[in-house]
């Protein structure tokens, strides 16, 4: 195994942690329940998705289990 010659200084160990950061994820709301959902995703908690129905909700779990 490869193995550091020297120990990484402050300044560079944080530098190489300002990419890091996470950044909020796209939202919006749902505009069948209005409940905050991603774009161009079937809504999480109704299951609609450009009008209509996808999947009916805790349906998904149930299916699982068969
Ligand atoms: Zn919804």
């Amino acid at each position: 195994m490869a193995v550091p010659k020297k120990k990484t200084s402050k300044s560079v160990r944080n530098m190489r942690r300002s990419h890091h950061a996470l950044s909020v994820k796209a939202h919006g709301e749902c505009s069948n329940c209005g409940e905050q959902k991603r774009p161009h995703h079937v809504c999480d908690s109704c299951g609609h998705y450009d009008g209509r129905q996808v999947f009916a909700p805790g349906a998904e779990a149930k299916a699982s289990e068969e």
